[in-house]
């Protein structure tokens, strides 16, 4: 294999963190793949030009999606990479492997690709960076028999992800894990298939401390809530203040609705104007614990910056059950879906078409009620007004749904 000489991507291993060119060059050892990658990553610095090209749908025989076409416009000096496919493999909820799992995924992509990876995009998926077009079968073949699936790319939902949940957190509000993997079960049509106007992505988090940001890059984003008081234990808020802590610096003064106080003796909080943000419990997590009926928040409409620029994703449901078998929550994604795919552009997601129509028309056509939660973004201006006699009649609503055991939110 051709050596090249890499000054310029050499001062990427100078720094403190682990380098990616180290990485490289390792699998530039073994594979011509990763070798040519090198080189012309090299050529690239030095030209400051980028010499990748999309062309031509590439994928597996039944998928549509989960393979991304990548090929070189260098192919005679770096043949190598001519072809330079990405497959996205659909990982498991949470990202819970064995070792023996990982190995797995490594031996086979050494034998077929580059042997680089990326773990994990940010979609969620194992990223396999780099084979040709004549090994994607084999590579398909070889990662199902072991019960492995591909992920989804294009304009179909992407896989979706979550955060640990119930594996290593006691704060989670509903079990994201299972959440996640029956989605993926329920829609895997809509992941291997794409038939959307753009990409849709779902993301579970177990609480408002969001450990997979679905509010700032998820199409729906599903925050486990509670709607209890928040227990506090005293004795452990003293203990905290004893060890250093300044309970009204660090906690009451960053409580975003002000609903806490604390005199040096007693901390209290107004539950009624506690918005959920997590941030008092996850600073005193031995002093204050959520309680009551658990559940989640559902939001959407968050992207990163594309077609027009980022945005955050807007509370449609202030709370729904999620529990197996999901019903409630799968039943809502394909009502969501049936009004985007109606009104959406090509390549317009589904946040940018409820900007251009109105949140009033979308949760008309979701059959969602407007409720004073829906704000556009946390502390900012309400999708919908009320005014005094909507309050009452919300009121009234609310007791009449108490007395007959139908109050959901
Ligand atoms: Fe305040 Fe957030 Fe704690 Fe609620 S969860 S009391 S809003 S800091």
């Amino acid at each position: 294999m051709k050596k090249y000489e890499t000054p310029l991507l050499d001062e990427l291993e100078k720094g403190p963190w682990p380098s990616f060119v180290t990485e490289m060059k390792k699998a530039a050892i073994k594979s011509e793949i990763a070798n040519d990658e090198l080189g012309q990553l090299e050529h690239s610095y030095k030209t400051k030009v980028g010499y990748w090209k999309h062309g031509g749908i590439v994928g597996v025989l039944g998928y549509g999606s989960g393979v991304i076409g990548r090929y070189s416009d260098l192919p005679e000096q770096f043949p190598g990479v001519a072809h330079f496919h990405t497959v996205r493999i659909n990982q498991p909820s949470g990202w819970f492997y064995t070792s023996k799992a990982l190995r797995e995924i490594c031996d086979i992509w050494d034998k077929y690709g580059s042997g680089l990876t990326n773990m994990h995009g940010s979609t969620g998926d194992i990223i396999l960076l780099g084979t040709k077009t004549e090994n994607l079968e084999a590579i398909f073949a070889e990662y199902s028999s072991r019960g492995w699936d591909l992920g989804g790319s294009g304009s179909a939902m992407r896989t979706p992800s979550c955060c640990v949940g119930p594996g290593r957190c006691d704060y989670t509000n509903y079990d994201t894990l299972e959440a996640c993997y029956q989605a993926t079960q329920e829609f895997q049509d809509e992941l291997h298939r794409p038939a959307f106007a753009y990409k849709f992505k779902i993301k579970f988090s177990g609480c408002a401390c969001d450990c997979v940001a679905s509010i700032a890059r998820a199409d729906m984003s599903v925050i486990g809530t509670w709607k209890g008081p928040i227990l506090v234990d005293q004795a452990a808020v003293k203990a905290y203040e004893k060890n250093g802590m300044n309970i009204n610096a660090e906690i009451i003064n960053m409580c975003p609705t002000n609903c806490m106080t604390y005199d040096g003796k007693e901390l209290k909080i107004d539950n009624s104007e506690c918005n959920r943000c997590m941030h008092c419990i996850a600073k005193m997590n031995k002093a204050l614990k959520p309680s009551g009926e658990r559940g989640a928040t559902i939001l959407i409409g968050s992207k990163a910056p594309i077609v027009v620029g980022s945005m955050l994703s807007a509370v449609v449901v202030p709370f729904m059950k999620m529990e197996p078998p999901f019903t409630e929550f799968k039943e809502f994604v394909r009502k969501v879906w049936e009004w985007w795919d109606e009104h959406a552009k090509p390549r317009e997601r589904i946040g940018e078409v409820i900007e251009a129509k109105g949140m009033r028309s979308f949760l008309e056509a979701i059959g969602v009620a407007p409720v004073p939660q829906q704000i556009k973004e946390p502390r900012r201006d309400p999708f919908v007004f009320f005014g005094p006699d909507d309050i009452q009649n919300i009121k009234d609503k609310e007791a009449e749904e108490k007395k007959t055991g139908k109050w959901k939110f």
